[in-house]
């Protein structure tokens, strides 16, 4: 059987990344629905975080990056990273995405929550992700290395003694392989497992089934980042009103008025976890809470994403305060991978935020995701163009019905966890999930993806970053070590 090129599961930034750095290696990209629609990449709003500004380095954003995750990042990635931002931003600009510039041709930098400088890159205001997506994919389009096929799904990787065979997967329905020696899992996140979600409803980690199967490593699966403000509009996934909003001046209050974020050391700009538990605590009071728009200029034109879903949801974001709660909105555990973005079995890759690299450690700093996409997309490139050829796959079978959730499994396990694995757990909700997990796993993915999840939960006895144990009710987030730049 002939060897393909390498196969790229997913179009988002990270598969993008991965295939253009490639070029003009062949590349694969297996991609569901339209291309880079059905992505997180395609909602990103806020922006690109990278160490851009004159006040700014390389060293604050580790130092920020570090703080955020609870100490629990790894030193050496959150510094490959944060080096590498620059130099990220500045292949996206070559490859042609347009950010925001001020008037004397400066990138425009916004402030984030939990970052101690304005580093947040972004463009067409608010639509940084749509932009950054539609950017790449024309260019992807463009490239004559690079083979998109639409409407594939992928059912199961191969994998032998020797590491990855090939692919399985769907086309418009109907059963393909592919052989190749090299797969990258660039499938995404696993928010669309929780009831309320800001991610595409397909983002439920399949990427962690599909790596698990093939025998890799899974790591830090407990924590799962809850973004405080999506959108309380009813609608499925909640749109989100993104956290720059807060860095130009919007403010959380309850129904009494109250601003509830006072008493926090950084206020409204928080860390996003201490949002989080605030407003659960809220709601679980029974009361409402709402972003406060109204000191914000020019609202519609700095904001205009933020303010078309306010609209299309019923709400004037300039007359009245947006209904806000927290949705599951980042994966920062996922596929484990070294500094290349290699996992244990030979040929398989992960990038994006179906892999695990210990940038986020226990909670993601805003607008890192998107950095991490670019950076480790290019070193699974290099990784790849570096790598030895192995044997030539001989053959790939492809597996039985996958197992598919009907939409009662579908709302049952969203509601599991969300009432048990949400914004804060306990040993008893755990195992109830577990419990109720265990036999659902046996025939559907999507259970399978929760019930990995909801062990990884049980398992870790402490409090840390998001994850949020009230029966272990001391928070850890100081430093295990020494942070320093040699680091
Ligand atoms: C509303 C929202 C706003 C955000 N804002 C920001 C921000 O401002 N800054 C920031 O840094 N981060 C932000 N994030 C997070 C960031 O967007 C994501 O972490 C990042 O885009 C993930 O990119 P990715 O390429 O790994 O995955 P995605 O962009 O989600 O792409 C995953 C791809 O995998 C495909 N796929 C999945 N399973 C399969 C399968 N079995 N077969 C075939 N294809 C499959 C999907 O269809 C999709 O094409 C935001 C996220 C959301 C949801």
């Amino acid at each position: 059987m002939k060897q393909s090129p390498p196969v790229i599961v997913g179009c988002g930034i990270a598969g993008l990344t991965v295939a253009l750095t490639l070029a003009p290696r062949p590349a694969i990209i297996l991609a569901r629905k339209v291309p880079g629609l059905e992505t997180s990449s395609n909602l990103a709003q806020g922006g690109i975080a990278a160490a851009m500004g004159a006040d700014d380095s390389p060293e604050l954003h580790a130092q920020d990056t570090m703080a955020a995750g609870a100490f629990h990042g790894d030193p050496a990635i959150i510094h490959l990273v944060t080096r590498a931002g620059p130099q990220a931003i500045r292949q996206l600009a070559a490859w042609g995405v347009a950010f925001d510039r001020d008037g004397q041709g400066r990138l425009d930098l916004t402030l984030e929550g939990a970052h101690c400088r304005r580093r947040v890159v972004h463009a067409g205001g608010d639509g940084t992700g749509a932009a950054v997506v539609r950017t790449l994919m024309d260019r992807a389009r463009s490239t004559p290395s690079i083979t998109i096929v639409e409407d594939a799904n992928v059912v199961g990787l191969a994998a032998g003694d020797n590491g990855i065979t090939g692919v399985a997967f769907t086309h418009h329905g109907k059963a393909r392989t592919i052989a190749t020696d090299n797969v990258v899992l660039a499938t995404g996140g696993s928010g669309a497992l929780w009831q309320y979600t800001t991610n595409p409803l397909g983002s439920w980690g399949h990427g962690l089934v599909l790596a698990s199967r093939a025998g890799a490593a899974l790591r830090d699966l407990e924590f799962v980042q809850f973004h405080p403000t999506a959108i309380d509009s009813g609608q499925d996934p909640l749109p989100l009103a993104s956290e720059s909003l807060r860095g130009e001046g919007a403010i959380l209050i309850n129904d009494l008025g109250e601003r509830f974020m006072a008493c926090e050391p950084m206020g409204d700009l928080s860390p996003r976890d201490v949002v989080s538990r605030a407003i659960w605590a809220q709601l679980q009071d029974g009361r409402r809470v709402f972003l406060d728009v109204h000191r914000i200029a020019s609202f519609a034109t700095r904001f205009p994403t933020i303010y078309d879903l306010c609209r299309t949801a019923g709400i004037d974001p300039v007359r009245q305060p947006i209904p806000v709660r927290p949705a599951a909105h980042y994966h920062m555990g996922g596929i484990a991978v070294d500094m290349q973005g290699r996992t244990n079995v030979d040929g398989l890759w992960a990038g994006g935020e179906a892999a695990a690299t210990g940038l986020h450690g226990a909670n993601r700093l805003a607008s890192n995701s998107l950095l991490e996409a670019v950076v480790f997309g290019r070193r699974i490139a290099q990784g790849i163009l570096g790598a030895a050829a192995r044997a030539p796959a001989t053959a790939v079978a492809f597996p039985e019905a996958p197992p598919i959730a009907t939409p009662e499994e579908r709302d049952r396990i969203r509601s599991l966890m969300m009432r048990h694995v949400g914004v804060q757990r306990d040993k008893a909700g755990l195992e109830t999930a577990v419990e109720a997990l265990s036999p659902l796993a046996v025939r559907c993915d999507m259970a399978l993806a929760a019930l990995l999840i909801a062990r990884a939960a049980l398992a870790r006895e402490e409090s840390l970053g998001a994850h949020c144990r009230t029966d272990f009710p001391e928070i850890h987030c100081e430093p295990k070590y020494a942070f320093g730049p040699s680091a």
